[in-house]
């Protein structure tokens, strides 16, 4: 199935790719400026030598402005902190004026002041908007002051100028934080950290500009899969699952250089860009390179997970330089590679996206051609040889595409299961074979064949459900279960092996019969025959077009005849193509065959031909 495809990104505003690592910036030019700028108002209208800011919590600095800043104030604030004199502001909610501040009886005040040469003194306590002292603001005199109540009153209002100063740049710094937050967390992804895929394609997109304006660089584009992190996910949970990805994310992280940028674009797909390679190969050994270091197992919880990844590569060309296009071209190798299995990568090759249009397309129609009526079913007779009579026949599938004309299953099965339509393709099928051998019955009678036989899908019978679904059909049509046989494959066998054995009961429980098609082409397993709920084995064609060929052939034949028949089940002939080979068939006692010789799949009213001339061979 042709993957999602890589979709544009959001567009981003020009500025908005930050440079990893930037620091958050501070407003502290502006605010030293204009706390500076209120003190030295203050020390001016209230004529003292020195006037300052001093701010608390984790932010505890000094700004000091005036004609005589003191030492202390300039070279070491924190003393003030210390001092009796700034916990005496703090205490009070009120404006604190000393005429001397050393002659002041509150514990500790006296020593400091005597200490700082301070002796005329306003304070007050600046409290913000939420009822938090971010501040003090004092002005300092060397002399013992008498202060009137005009100069206390121009004091608070610089004051709260002051602290309007300060909320103003702090609030201002916090808007500033959080936006570059949201920019990085729209960039990032919120798991492991990484840029995510709008960054990703971004980066992809600028590295695209710069080597269309130097021509000699080369940078590649790969995409990576896990190959086993759903099953990961399944057995160890998803918080195992979250630490796989973050310690699989490291692991990638170590193998690069600084210049590369790794990716994740979402669940367990990540994507890297890898600049200034000279050549593919060199993108190949990156590969080679993260895939070792996926070797050692992963810790999870108590656990330990063994993964490996899977690697789409798709180096820059000047032919074809559009971002989309490039990103699209791993997405393809990679899933070139996934096909061969697992911990395999892939170099792009531009036939990969020839044959992926392709089957796009034919995905397309396919999903189409049901409700276009484009499916026919032709129908190949099937021979008894003790009577030489046709006793059923074998419902096969054609697509009459508009353009391409009769299309032969082998075309069209398989991608009809990935693109997850065979349900309903099949459905289709065993309704209208049910219908036209019902009407082969009404017309011919007995001379019409006993049963339909229909091949089913091996998706199908791994999924479940099938059994409800063929019942439903019966009973719709009110069709006799014994006239219908079920071919399956062998090869189903392979995988789901639990799921497939039950639906072939059930399947037989319902009365129909079950053939295994093509036996001894597909990975037999000879263990499975006796626990398999099957009447019939169509022996494969491959085995009866070498019948005539010699001795062995005819012994091979001879013996799986002999071992179907001994195991109970009925032994069919496929292809059976010459006079000879139903000689030799009929000698050895098998009793139904197929075949060109007999008959190619014709539609419907061939083999309505055929019943009227009752033909016999
Ligand atoms: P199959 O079930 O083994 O069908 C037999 C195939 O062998 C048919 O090809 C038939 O035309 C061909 N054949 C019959 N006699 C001879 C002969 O004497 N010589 C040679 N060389 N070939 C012969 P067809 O119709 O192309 O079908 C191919 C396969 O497609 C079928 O193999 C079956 O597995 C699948 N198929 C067909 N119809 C359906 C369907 O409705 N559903 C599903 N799931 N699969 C289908
Ligand atoms: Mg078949
Ligand atoms: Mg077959």
């Amino acid at each position: 199935m042709i993957r999602e495809p890589v979709v544009d990104p959001p567009t981003l505003a020009p500025f908005a790719l930050p440079s990893e690592g930037r620091a958050i910036p501070t407003l502290d030019g502006a605010l030293a400026a204009a706390l500076e700028r209120v003190t030295g108002l203050a020390s001016t209208v209230l004529r003292v030598p020195t006037a300052f800011v001093a701010l608390l919590g984790s932010d505890r600095r000094c700004f000091a402005g005036g004609p005589a800043v003191p030492r202390w104030l300039a070279h070491d604030p924190g003393t003030l902190f210390r001092s009796g004199l700034s916990g005496r502001i703090l205490m009070s909610e009120q404006l604190t004026a000393l005429r001397d501040a050393r002659a002041d009886p509150s514990p500790g005040v006296a020593t400091t002041a005597r200490d700082f040469g301070v002796a005329g003194f306003l304070g007050m306590r600046l409290v913000s908007a939420d009822g938090e002292a971010t501040a003090i603001f004092c002005a300092v005199d060397v002399e013992p002051r008498d202060w009137t109540a005009e100069e206390t009153r121009l004091f608070r209002e610089i004051a709260i100028s002051a602290l309007t100063e300060i909320e103003l740049q702090r609030r201002t710094a916090d808007a500033e934080r959080i936006e570059q937050q949201l920019r990085h967390d729209a960039l990032h992804d919120r798991l492991t950290g990484l840029p995510n895929r709008a960054f990703f394609v971004e980066r992809v997109r600028i590295a695209v500009e710069r080597a269309r304006r130097n021509p000699d660089e080369c940078f590649g584009v790969l995409f990576l899969d896990l190959d086993n992190f759903k099953a990961i996910n399944d057995s160890f949970g998803h918080v195992a699952g979250d630490e796989l990805l973050l310690e699989v994310s490291r692991r990638l992280t170590g193998c690069l250089r600084s210049l590369d940028m790794l990716a994740r674009l979402g669940g367990d797909e990540f994507a890297l860009l890898l600049e200034n390679i000279r050549e593919p190969s060199d993108a190949a050994r990156v590969a080679e390179r993260l895939q070792a270091s996926l070797q050692t197992p992963i810790t999870v919880g108590e656990d330990e997970a063994y993964t490996s990844v899977s690697l789409g590569i798709a180096v820059h060309s000047e032919a074809d330089d559009h971002p989309q296009h490039l990103l699209r071209s791993a997405d393809l190798a990679l899933y070139r590679a996934k096909e061969q299995g697992r911990a395999r990568f892939q170099v792009f090759d531009p036939r990969m996206h020839e044959e992926a249009v392709r089957r796009l397309r034919l995905e397309t129609d396919l999903r189409r051609a049901l409700e276009r009526n484009q499916f026919r079913l032709h129908y190949q007779p099937v021979v008894s040889l003790d009577t030489g009579r046709i006793v059923a026949v074998e419902a096969l599938l054609r697509w009459e595409h508009p353009e391409r004309g009769l299309v032969p299953p082998g075309e069209f099965i398989h991608v009809a299961e990935e693109a997850g339509i065979i349900s309903e393709i099949s459905r289709w099928v065993l309704e209208q074979a049910c219908r036209q051998c019902q009407s082969w019955r009404r017309d011919h009678g007995d001379d019409a064949p006993e049963s339909v036989w229909v091949n089913l899908s091996m998706r199908q019978l791994a999924e479940g459900g099938l059994a409800r679904q063929v019942s439903e059909v019966l009973q719709s049509l009110r069709f006799e279960a014994k006239r219908l046989t079920l071919e399956v494959t062998e090869n189903l066998l392979v995988e789901n092996v639990d799921v497939s054995l039950r639906t072939l009961s059930e399947l037989h429980e319902l009365g129909v019969r079950v053939f295994m098609d093509d036996f001894g082409s597909g990975h037999s397993s000879l263990g499975f025959l006796d626990r398999l709920a099957i009447d019939g084995i169509k022996i494969d064609r491959s085995f009866i077009g070498h019948l005539g060929a010699g001795d062995r052939p005819l012994q091979l034949v001879r013996t799986i005849v002999a071992l179907v028949r001994g195991l109970g089940f009925i032994p069919i002939a496929e292809g059976v193509e010459t006079e000879e080979q139903l000689r030799l068939l009929r000698d050895m006692g098998c009793e139904f065959a197929q075949g060109f010789h007999f008959s190619r799949a014709v539609p419907p009213d061939g083999i309505a031909k055929l019943l009227k001339v009752r033909v016999r061979w």
